[in-house]
């Protein structure tokens, strides 16, 4: 049987709730489908010690603050799946759970969206499907030759799974940095990252990296020259666990090594480290190969796009991933903005 909606949101993490409200308020009719049991999308898989980076006034998604939590300046996942739980309840958002879909098709004047529990047709279709579900792993030799254990960040849950262990991680995001200020305590890490870390200023948390991507954005609107928003500042926010870290001398990062061999890893000039582990905290791309069938990803494997709406489908809208969907469009606080900017076409698309 094929079910109908106006709109159709792909993913139910907080890229869909944010379109779902917006929708709600709109009236149009509309469905979110995830492919998780439970709701709060990524956030549900974070290691333990996961904060955001921002308090919790500035993680919040329109129309609800979200609360503070207790005892903490800056919250952790759990408490940002309770908020995403809540607020789906709150406003009443009509999230299909373990629905996966697995293509979408120009089918005439609609997109047929294809799941693995059934078909549905819509008007429009916003897909808000997240990165953390592809990890990418760069291709550095002997990766198969490794005879330790080898994760990506989305793995990794605490550090008294390697107590005592030899760990590298490779990383100078802020994955990296924080998970190896979680593991620098008890294991005999190894932090390697392609170029030297650049932690931001203490007193630089999500709140002031949000004013400056929005100023940057305001700049750029303007005519002015782009001065590389806050790129230009760093690329770790020191976080308490990382400041401390940093503070007793334990998070030191060596450069990228050029191979691994079966028992670690190796540089250049020939020098070695012996691991148990190695932890790729290497990044992510988004995952839109659902979008598969509509043939319109590009040679960087990015979609175009205009604002949020996909440059060669108008009927697609696509939240949430990074910047290229809208200026912070991948934080809780930022994703706000392109939401209601792509259910605003939606809604005149539809009309
Ligand atoms: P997700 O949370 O990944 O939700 C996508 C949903 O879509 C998931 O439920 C998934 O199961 C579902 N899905 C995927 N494919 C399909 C499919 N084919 N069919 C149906 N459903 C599908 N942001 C901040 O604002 N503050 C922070 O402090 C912060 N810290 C971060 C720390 C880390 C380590 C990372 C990785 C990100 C952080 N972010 C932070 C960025 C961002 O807020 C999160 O990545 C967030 O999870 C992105 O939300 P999303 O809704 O776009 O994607």
């Amino acid at each position: 049987m094929t079910r109908t909606s106006q709109v159709v949101v792909i993913g139910g993490g907080q890229a869909g709730l944010a379109a779902g409200y917006h929708l709600r308020r709109l009236g149009l009719d509309f469905a979110i489908l995830d492919a998780q049991t439970t709701p709060g999308g990524a956030w549900q898989h974070a290691w333990d010690s996961l904060h955001l980076f921002s308090p919790a006034a500035y993680s919040s998604l329109p129309g609800r603050l979200m609360p503070a939590q207790t005892g903490q300046t800056y919250p952790d996942a759990e408490h940002v799946v309770e908020y995403l739980t809540d607020y789906e309840k709150r406003y009443e958002l009509p999230v299909e759970r373990s629905v996966r879909v697995i293509g979408v098709h120009r089918d005439g004047a609609c997109l047929r969206v294809e799941t693995d529990s059934g078909t549905w047709q819509a008007r429009a279709v916003i897909s808000a499907t997240g990165t953390w579900w592809r990890p990418f792993l760069p291709a550095v030799p002997g990766r198969a030759v490794f005879e330790g254990r080898q994760l990506h960040t989305v793995a990794y849950t605490r550090p008294q799974d390697f107590a005592g262990r030899r760990v590298v991680v490779v990383g100078g995001g802020n994955s990296g940095a924080q998970i190896a200020a979680d593991l620098a305590h008890d294991t005999q890490l190894t932090w390697v990252t392609q170029r030297p870390p650049r932690l931001l200023a203490d007193h630089i948390d999500g709140r002031a990296l949000f004013d400056a991507a929005t100023a940057r954005r305001r700049a750029l609107d303007a005519g002015h020259t782009d001065t590389g928003g806050v790129t230009s500042l760093g690329d770790i926010v020191a976080v308490p666990p990382v400041r401390e870290a940093r503070d007793r001398g334990l998070l030191t990062a060596r450069p990228m090594f050029s191979r691994l061999h079966p028992a670690g890893v190796e540089w250049a000039d020939g020098t070695r480290a012996e691991a148990d582990a190695i932890i790729w905290c290497t990044g992510f791309r988004p995952t839109l190969s659902h979008l598969a069938p509509l043939q319109l990803r590009g040679p960087r494997g990015h979609i175009a796009t205009t604002g949020t709406r996909a440059v060669g489908e108008p009927r697609l809208h696509l939240l949430g991933y990074g910047d290229w969907t809208g200026p912070a469009s991948a934080t809780l606080i930022g994703v706000g903005r392109p939401a209601r900017e792509a259910t605003l076409e939606i809604a005149d698309l539809v009309a």
